[in-house]
Order: C-alpha cells, then sequence, then structure tokens
C-alpha cells in the first residue's frame, strides 16, 4: 500500500494511492497516528501536489558507507558497525521541491538512498522485531556538499543544509528488499544502479543498531547508505532516485539565490 501526503486546494490530507485510478483516497489524518480511516472523498493524482510524505519530528538518521562499491568509491573499507550520522529535519524537502546549493559549497553531490520510516516508539529493537516498529519505506538523496565533508572532517554541515534531505514521492508500507533495485540518473542519464540486497547491514540491522543509540520515535526517518556512483550535480539538473516499486523521487538543482 502507497500512501502519500499530498497538498490540494490549499489543503493538506493523506491518501493512499490508487494506482489503477490514478486517484488518492483521502484519509481523516496522518495514518501513522489515526489508521486508515477515508473520508469518503477521492483526489485526482493530477490535480494533487505531492508532498515529503513524512516531516521527522525529531531526526533523520542515516548511515555511511553500507554498500561495499561506495566505501570504495571514497577510499576505504565498509565499516564494521553501521557509521551513523544525522541529518537535522529543517533539510527535509519533498517530491518536485528545489535542492538549493549553497553558497559555501563547490562540489555538491548526489546519493540516492532507501529510507526507513519509523512508525513507533521503539528503544533496544532486536533485529529480529525491527519489521514490527517500521511503518513504511521511502526514498531519499542524501545530498552531500562533498568538499565541506572532507573539510570539515565531520558530516554536520555538509550533510545538514536546507533542502538537503528530499523524500517521497510516498511511503510504501511494503518493499521486496531481496530483489529491489536502486537507480540513480541525472538529467535522464544512469549514475547510480545497485541491489538492495548488497547493503553491508541489512534494513533490520540498522533498525536495530540506530535503536541501541537513540530512542527512535514515530516519524523518524532512517537513511541505508548509497551504492556506488556518486557525483555532482548543478545549477539546472534534475537529479531522479528511484527504488523498484516505490517509484521515483525527482527533484531539480537551483544555485542559491
Ligand atoms: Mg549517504
Amino acid at each position: 500500500m502507497k500512501i502519500a501526503r499530498f497538498s490540494h486546494d490549499d489543503t493538506i490530507s493523506f491518501g493512499i494511492v490508487d494506482e489503477e485510478e490514478h486517484e488518492l483516497v483521502v484519509l481523516k489524518a496522518d495514518p501513522m497516528f489515526a489508521g486508515f480511516e477515508p473520508t469518503g472523498e477521492r483526489v485526482k493524482l493530477t490535480d494533487a501536489k505531492l508532498l515529503a510524505p513524512v516531516i521527522p519530528r525529531s531526526k533523520v538518521v542515516a548511515v555511511g558507507k553500507n554498500y561495499r562499491d561506495h566505501a570504495a568509491e571514497m577510499g576505504g573499507d565498509a565499516p564494521a558497525e553501521p557509521l551513523l550520522f544525522l541529518k537535522p529535519n529543517t533539510s527535509v524537502v519533498g517530491p518536485g521541491d528545489a535542492i538549493v546549493l549553497p553558497r559555501q559549497s563547490e562540489r555538491v553531490e548526489h546519493e540516492g538512498e532507501l529510507a526507513v520510516v519509523i512508525g513507533r516508539i521503539a528503544k533496544n529493537v532486536a533485529e529480529a522485531d525491527a519489521e514490527d516498529i517500521i511503518f513504511g519505506y521511502t526514498i531519499a538523496n542524501d545530498v552531500t556538499a562533498r568538499d565541506l565533508q572532507q573539510r570539515d572532517g565531520q558530516w554536520a554541515r555538509a550533510k545538514g543544509f536546507d533542502s538537503f534531505c528530499p523524500l517521497g514521492p510516498v511511503i510504501d508500507t511494503h518493499v521486496d528488499i531481496e530483489t529491489a533495485t536502486i537507480e540513480t540518473s541525472v538529467n535522464g542519464e544512469l549514475r547510480q544502479s545497485g541491489r538492495l540486497a548488497d547493503m553491508v547491514h541489512s534494513v533490520a540491522a540498522i533498525v536495530a543498531y540506530a535503536s541501541s543509540v537513540f530512542t527512535l520515535l514515530p516519524g523518524d526517518v532512517i537513511l541505508t547508505g548509497t551504492p556506488a556512483g556518486v557525483g555532482p550535480i548543478v545549477d539546472g539538473d534534475t537529479v531522479e532516485v528511484s527504488v523498484s516499486g516505490l517509484g521515483t523521487l525527482s527533484n531539480p538543482v537551483r544555485s542559491a539565490a
């Protein structure tokens, strides 16, 4: 089941995507907290503007170097334990929103990633129970100012600028991790292509590990790392990240005004 957050007639709502009818089944409230109760109204997908499907109330947790081929292109091995960092919730934008290139950086890069949306408060979750606290999955672009990442030695600034965490287009309550592929293209040219099954640390392992550090709250998002092929994006580009079965997250790139 795919869930969208969208605006229509100046109202923000949640809806279930009816892919056959190309419509949204409007829900009474955020299904993460209120269940899937329809209002009876339907909105055509073409009449709705899709928004980031979740605005994390507390945090976006991210994992670095979680695919061996990407760790290698960064010049090292994949870490034995998940390498965690945080992105502020102010970095989140939705599908179609611009990634704004900050003046401080001369090299901003795309990192297409699967994102996990946490649905329940959780601490010290066992790997075998991780699925119980996952609400669903969406797509993320872990946009990174590569020059600042190297200069700073830690990643808060390089990965924390406003608009550096596009999320969307929808939350899917099920993704077949074993078979799904993830691809990132810029202006239609394929840059990254990987399989979710090639993650060094699995989704369940990452959720369990993150919950051993942070209390996870409903609406928190965990980015699971990017495969090889990261590269620069510049003013005027369009970046698209696709996960098979889940959809495509598309964002234009603009220089700061
Ligand atoms: Mg990343």
